[in-house]
């Protein structure tokens, strides 16, 4: 469903992503593993149309994607929960979740979807008219998620979910994707530092290190491959 071919993006004059390559099949989890400043959101974000690349190509479903705005890129069911959850956190819980229906389809579904979200999520029915900047870390990054799921993804990027959670709400929020995938066909692209983790949840996975594509495999394969235990797992 992505195929991202030989993408170079950076910010000005400074190039961050060499011609990076990888692809998500349908139904599929795939997770770009790497360390701070490796660019990985730097890649979320051309992807997703905050960045226009100097070169390569995003396919998405047989469509080029790569020279259009976000607002396009969203509109073709690439919806994404960036990193550090970006909340409108003086409005309340249920404005965010508004937010996330951007144009007449995912409006027309509003209430059904809202319900949905609702149930993967209970606290977000207890907490909607509260302001989403009081809830707790972990809160804020549900309704993170469920504004995206709101936006009715094809492909769902979750940009670092376990930045500053504790660990069990790590893993709700990576059982919530797994679930996707599985019963409604949804495929998700997970980025992830948190290798551990990321691994447990994934098909398959890319290591990216100093903007390339330094390793690719099954997460089976990467969990057991030397460079990998070394250099991000410690052991
Ligand atoms: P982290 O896990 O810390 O978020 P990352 O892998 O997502 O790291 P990026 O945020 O993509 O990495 O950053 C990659 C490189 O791009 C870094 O060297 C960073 O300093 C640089 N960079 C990121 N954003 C900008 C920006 N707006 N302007 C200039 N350089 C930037």
């Amino acid at each position: 469903m992505l195929k991202v071919e030989g993408l170079r993006a950076g910010y000005g004059a400074v190039n961050i992503l060499w011609d990076i390559a990888f692809h998500v099949n349908d139904g599929e989890i795939v997770s770009i593993l790497g360390s701070n400043g490796a660019g990985k959101t730097t890649m979320v974000r051309t992807i997703t149309g905050m960045i226009r690349p100097s070169a390569g190509s995003v396919n998405f479903n047989g469509e080029e994607l790569a020279r259009h705005n976000s607002r396009y890129v969203l509109d073709k069911g690439i919806v994404q929960v960036p990193e550090g959850r970006q909340l409108f956190t003086e409005m309340t819980v249920l404005e965010n979740l508004e937010m996330g229906a951007f144009n007449k389809q995912t409006r027309e579904h509003f209430a059904d979807n809202l319900r949905v979200v609702y149930q993967w999520f209970p606290k977000l029915e207890e907490r909607a008219r509260q302001a989403a900047g009081t809830l707790s870390g972990g809160e804020q990054q549900m309704v993170a998620v469920a504004r995206a799921l709101i936006g009715m993804p094809k492909l769902l990027i979750l940009d670092e979910p376990s930045l500053g959670l504790a660990p069990n709400i790590v893993d709700d929020i990576l059982n919530v994707a797994s679930t996707l995938v599985r019963n409604d066909g949804i495929s998700v692209l997970l980025v992830e530092q948190d290798i551990t983790k990321a691994l447990a949840c994934a098909d398959r996975g890319y290591v990216i290190e100093n903007g390339h594509i330094a390793l690719e495999g099954t997460a089976e394969e990467l969990a057991a491959n030397e460079h990998v235990k070394k250099a991000y797992l410690g052991i």
